[in-house]
């Protein structure tokens, strides 16, 4: 069994409690406007092009051995700006977790591995293999997801699982079908049978995007949802530019939305308190 992945980012202190490592699965099915992750999308393997970063040497064209590309990455290795950059490769549960375990001594003080993605819940029977292998071995685990996905495959995996940190973009339907593509009914329902179903801890990770979901009604109306399912752990996290170079590597426009400013934080960050 194998899935594709396109990052695994080691000593991470943002994607849950203490130290991590975090893994980016390949695939999504919500396509939203403001992703800082927009390589993670597609399942698909690809090759990224950095145009600003190309100084016109030409030694790509000069190792490429293939009519037609087959992603072997060796221009990639050879371009002395990094310009060009293979996205995504496969991996069985197994050579992950080695690769999860080499920081085990880290995870002390309620770190571990965090599995986002893309979306990592489109790959319950390796996802469930993997974490598996982590709590065999007395390593922490957490799910990072947008909950977009059927109820069965969060099943899979709870029983090895720590933490869920579920995304919440916004309660509105049209305004959230415009900003991520699908309608969040089945994010919604999801999130209440976990409520009821899951011992552990659920962390509701909101995204903040000027343009989209910046207005206090609408935060008022994540704030009641949570609530009503007597969900306390939110995080707030402001829309940053730091993605935007990869949509021009991936030769595909970006909608621009605005960062929120610290005032704006602040006040969101009242709501729920
Ligand atoms: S990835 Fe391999 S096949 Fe594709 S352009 Fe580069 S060298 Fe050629
Ligand atoms: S090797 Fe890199 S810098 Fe040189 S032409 Fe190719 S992409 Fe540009």
């Amino acid at each position: 069994m194998k899935a594709t992945i396109f990052d695994i980012q080691r000593g991470s202190f943002v994607d849950g409690p203490g130290i991590r490592t975090t893994v980016f699965f390949k695939g999504c099915n919500l396509r939203c406007k403001w992703c800082h992750n927009p390589e993670g999308i597609d399942r698909e393997i690809k090759m990224l092009f950095y145009e600003s970063k190309c100084i016109g040497c030409k030694k790509c064209k000069s190792v490429c051995k293939s009519k037609a590309c087959i992603l072997c990455g060796e221009c990639a290795i050879y371009c002395p700006s990094m310009a060009r950059e293979i996205c995504g490769r496969e991996i069985t549960p197994r050579e992950l977790f080695d690769i999860i375990a080499r920081d085990k001594h880290y995870y002390k003080n309620g770190g571990g591995a965090t599995f986002s993605g893309g979306e990592c819940l489109l790959n319950p029977d390796f996802l469930r293999e993997t974490l598996s292998l982590c709590k065999e071995n007395g390593i922490g685990t957490a799910i990072d997801t947008a909950g977009n996905v059927p109820y069965e495959s969060i099943e899979r995996v709870m029983p090895y699982t720590d933490i869920f940190l579920y995304d919440i973009k916004c309660i509105t339907k049209e305004l959230h079908k415009a900003g991520t593509g699908v309608s969040n009914g089945l994010i919604l329902e999801n999130l209440k049978r976990l409520k009821k179903d899951f011992c552990g801890r659920i962390i509701i990770r909101i995204p903040i995007i000027g343009g989209f979901n910046d207005t206090e009604e609408e935060l008022r109306k994540i704030k009641a949802f949570l609530d009503s399912l007597e969900i306390e752990e939110v995080e707030l996290l402001p829309y940053h530019t730091l993605g935007v170079h990869k949509y021009e590597a991936l030769g595909i426009d970006q909608t621009e939305f605005s960062v929120p400013s610290e005032g704006q934080m602040s006040a969101f960050r009242e709501i729920f308190k």
